[in-house]
């Protein structure tokens, strides 16, 4: 029962050893390629959502300080008086 030894291999032969050695790196290198065009497809699918998350806080409407109180509201939701913005029609009115 010495069965041990695999037939058909030739221990002294090297050059089955470069030859796997050489498909272990091919292998390697391509796995290392298929995980860096992963993690990249990952980033990029990323970097399309962001943006138009990123743009939106950008999207807030200039800040005006109403004459009355000094409370800093949106431009669009203070109300205008010629140059003087307030934030209530109460403040507008006791303006004048
Ligand atoms: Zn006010």
């Amino acid at each position: 029962m010495a069965l041990r030894r695999k037939a058909g291999y030739h221990s002294g032969n090297h050059t089955d050893f470069i030859e796997l050695m050489n498909l272990l790196r091919l292998i390697i290198i391509t796995f290392v390629i298929w995980i860096a065009f992963r993690i990249w497809q990952n980033y990029r699918a990323k970097a399309k959502k962001m943006p138009p998350k990123s743009k939106k806080p950008q999207a807030i409407p200039d800040m005006v300080a109403c004459e009355v109180c000094k409370m800093h509201i949106p431009e669009n939701e203070a109300l205008r008086k010629g140059e003087k913005y307030y934030c209530s029609q109460q403040h507008l009115e006791n303006d004048n």
